[in-house]
């Protein structure tokens, strides 16, 4: 992955995410507040802003990972701008400081990071009906999927799809939807949906 490819990831995450930002608070209505996707938005735009495209050079891969976090973390509001935020902090330690590339391994390892913070600091783990849902599924299946790294990225857009839906049988352990408990079941989370539209931007911009 490349400095330009990971801008790209997150441009592409912010058009995914207002094109379905309806869909993100009206999932968050029915076991939320019904803000994930205007919380998710408000981010996302003003990462839009971080690196303008025409621009020649983007910074270090280490200090965009930063920069988006920061961004999330003070912009989004919310549990998932916490989450996100304060993941993609910490999994900047993965990153070249000074490079502009890493290999498939490198990928693994960033992301790696930051699924493992997400869940830290969340304290959810696969069946509590949050994004980790459909983030932890999805890194394990990069690490440890057989075939080409290529290939195990391009299936990813439709298991995420299917965990995302998996989550809709599930009753909610953290997060708001918990305080519904068996009411929460019947949905699908909001957060995982969102984290699905992430990991389909990865895989059509890192496989692409
Ligand atoms: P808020 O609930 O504060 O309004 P959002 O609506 O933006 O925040 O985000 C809600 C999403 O955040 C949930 O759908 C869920 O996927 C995720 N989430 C909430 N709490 C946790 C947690 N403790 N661990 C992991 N994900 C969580
Ligand atoms: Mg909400
Ligand atoms: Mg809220």
């Amino acid at each position: 992955m490349t400095s330009d490819q990971f801008r790209q990831l997150w441009m592409c995450f912010a058009d995914q995410v207002s094109a379905y930002t309806d869909t993100l608070n009206d999932l968050d209505r029915a076991i939320g507040d019904g803000d994930h996707g205007t919380n998710l938005v408000r981010g996302l735009n003003k990462v839009r802003t971080l690196w303008p495209s025409g621009e020649l050079s983007v910074p270090h891969l280490q200090e965009m990972s930063k920069q988006v976090g920061m961004t999330l973390l003070s912009t989004v509001g919310g549990a998932s701008g916490a989450l996100w935020g304060s993941g993609l902090l910490k999994a900047a330690g993965e990153l070249p400081s000074q490079e502009d590339v890493i290999d498939d391994d490198g990928v693994i390892s960033w992301i790696e990071a930051l699924v493992s913070n997400i869940e830290t600091r969340g304290k959810a783990q696969i069946g509590d009906k949050t994004m980790v849902d459909v983030m932890r599924p999805a890194v394990n299946w990069l690490k440890d999927a057989p075939g080409p790294f290529r290939e195990r990225l391009e299936a990813l857009p439709r298991l995420t799809t299917q965990w995302m839906e998996s989550t809709k049988d599930l009753q909610a352990k953290r997060g708001r939807a918990a305080y519904l408990g068996a009411r929460s079941i019947g949905h699908i989370d909001p957060g995982s949906f969102s984290a699905a539209l992430w990991w389909q931007c990865l895989s059509k911009v890192v496989a692409s």
